[in-house]
């Protein structure tokens, strides 16, 4: 059972206070910036119209903006940290809420800033890009204008923007009868035993040891999905017809496009990712391979992907030397890094450790401009709990560098950068504790969590993103999604990504109709190459000398003053080449071997 929040010590607590001392300054900060009245800030509505005046109107607009964005940002912060304390407790939901209604009321209020900057006549911008009074928001302004070839006339925009809503619809749908209208059967052990099928659930039994187990949960939650084939392909049908729909009215040539535009992201990146993984498929089968001689159960079958090859290493570690372990593991990064991460772990206390009673469960790293970047934890002293420390130590090291070195606006770093240095930091985590491993055991385990870890993150989802480009381009050519066309193709994907020696059930072509994140528009080869990135860097860094270190701390200092991939290039990786991914699925098979090796299998 877990403790009450009031018995565990405050030194194993995050240091909020020194965000605010308590909850009635908080109140009495929200009061002096969120005004009560209705339009809340009427000096930020005062420059509607006007931003086309002068560099000196624009740059007024946009500071005053930020500098609102920023108190906010900062009630939000504190507001959203005491509420995950303890996430029953009334007067921390009550401050949540009402910096969240504060939230919508800002940015609906300002909603008009960017349609209007987008419509500044091209002489007049590129007059205003060049003088010296918006220099500092340069890159900001050519950021926010990219799309503007793309955008439509003032009719065209408003017609877009009613559809907006209309076009929700599927994913909308498709979240409701995922997470609240199904309901999965029970599913039997080996010995009878009757356990609770739901999504959270399935992750367990999917690891579990026991085969039957695993089976029944594999076999009957994909027929479950199977059972409304029909109403799952209309729903993610309509998903990409909304992105056809998009992309074709703002004359982008395909989808893809559309998405990857706007963020500059070369299509090429989406590409060799695709080419670079398939190139290299052996690789996985050889794991299959591997993973067949040692579970030794005959033929393997997708549902004994996910098993452990080996018990989780009982190591236990205290909550004190996790922290001194992942401090160690980053020397490659140098003293002042080093001594920033100490300082912040053991001085400013940015780690609240320990589950309590109500707590949020989970880890993540989260703050302000103005705050630590905290992190909250629910430490359990297991090897995956140091991991976890490790990963948002890196996230927060990342958001502390960003906000020192750059100006609020420039402070935060997008999502395609947003894992990379958190995998960095695990990285060097798994180098040293390798290093120090002392019994085959812990080896074994800990290269066979790395391994899981590069299959899940590199493979799967680069398999994803070929389906998602592939039901895209069905629908540009104009060829009806139908739940055959879909399971054939995704079984195909399976046997070419599996190999040929592991049996595909029929129930999982369905599983195409249960992947959330087909719904996102082209997201998830975000994380297979943030985790190529990772690896490379982290290559470079622990090969390289001064420089390189150098070029990798640039990377965490950069916020999004540039374009993610050009911030990637000066630290040392071109994520538009397939090197990155190519090097990456060359350490997924050296880990092989080298697994192959520890437990004596050729
Ligand atoms: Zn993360």
């Amino acid at each position: 059972m877990a403790k009450d929040r009031s018995q565990i010590s405050p030194e194993d607590q995050w240091d909020v206070a020194s965000l605010y001392p308590d909850m009635a300054a908080w109140g009495k900060d929200f009061s002096d910036t969120v005004p009560s009245t209705s339009p809340r800030w009427p000096e930020l509505l005062s420059y509607k119209g006007r931003l086309k005046e002068s560099p000196e109107i624009l740059k007024a607009a946009l500071e005053l903006s930020f500098n609102l964005s920023r108190k906010l940002s900062k009630l939000y912060s504190y507001a959203h940290l005491r509420h995950d304390e303890e996430i029953t407790l009334d007067a921390h939901k009550t401050a949540y809420n009402k910096i969240l209604a504060a939230y919508h009321d800002f940015s609906q209020e300002s909603s008009w800033f960017d349609p209007e900057l987008l419509e500044i006549e091209d002489d007049i911008l590129s007059k205003f890009l060049k003088s010296p009074t918006l220099a500092p928001y340069r890159f900001h302004i050519e950021k926010s204008i990219r799309v503007k070839q793309h955008m439509l006339s003032h009719e065209g925009e408003e017609l877009l923007a009613r559809a907006g809503k209309a076009l929700q619809a599927p994913s909308k749908a498709f979240s409701a009868i995922n997470d609240a209208d199904f309901k999965f059967p029970q599913v039997d052990d080996q010995q009878g035993g009757k356990h609770e099928l739901t999504l959270g659930s399935y992750g367990l039994y999917i690891r579990d040891t026991d085969r039957v187990l695993r089976k029944n949960t594999f076999k009957q939650l994909h027929a479950k999905y199977g059972r409304y084939e029909n109403t799952l392909c209309e729903l993610l049908n309509g998903q990409v017809q909304a992105h056809v729909f998009n992309a074709k009215s703002r004359h982008y040539h395909s989808c893809l496009e559309a998405a990857l535009f706007p963020k500059n992201v070369d299509k090429a990146v989406y590409h060799s990712l695709i080419k670079a993984v398939n190139d290299n498929m052996h690789v996985l089968h050889q794991y299959v391979e591997l993973r067949e001689k040692v579970l030794d159960i005959g033929k393997l079958h997708l549902y004994d992907m996910y098993v452990p090859l080996m018990p989780s290493a009982d190591i236990r570690l205290p909550y004190n030397e996790a922290e001194d372990i992942v401090i160690e593991s980053v020397a490659p990064l140098g003293e002042e890094y080093q001594n920033l991460l100490r300082k912040g772990f053991k001085e400013q206390r940015w780690v609240d450790r320990y589950e309590n009673k109500n707590k949020r469960s989970g880890a993540y790293s989260s703050g302000c401009y103005d705050s630590n970047p905290y992190i909250l934890m629910n430490y359990k002293k297991l090897l995956k709990d140091v991991f976890t420390l490790a990963h948002e130590a890196g996230h927060s090291m990342h958001s502390l560098l960003s906000h020192t070195h750059q100006p609020y606006h420039y402070g935060d770093y997008p999502i395609f950068l947003a894992e990379v240095a958190s995998t960095f930091n695990e990285t060097l985590l798994m180098n040293l504790m390798l290093d120090r491993a002392k019994t085959k055991e812990e080896r074994i385990y800990l290269i066979n969590e790395k391994i899981e870890d590069l299959r899940g993150t590199l493979f799967r989802q680069t398999m994803f993103a070929e389906f998602e480009l592939w039901i895209h381009e069905m629908s540009e050519q104009d060829i009806p999604l139908t739940p055959k066309l879909l399971s054939d193709y995704y079984l195909e994907l399976n046997r070419r990504y599996f190999g040929e020696r592991i049996v595909i059930d029929d129930e999982a072509a369905a599983e195409w109709s249960r992947i959330p994140h087909f719904y996102y528009n082209f997201y998830v080869y975000q994380y297979a190459t943030g985790i190529s990135a990772a690896l490379a860097l982290a290559d470079r860094v622990c090969k390289g000398g001064k420089q390189e270190r150098d070029d990798y701390l640039s990377f965490l200092k950069a916020g999004c003053s540039r374009y993610p991939i050009d911030i990637l290039k000066s630290a040392g990786v071109d994520m538009r080449s397939s090197q990155p991914v190519t090097a990456a699925i060359g350490k997924f098979g050296s880990l092989v071997t080298q697994l192959g090796k520890e437990l004596g299998i050729k």
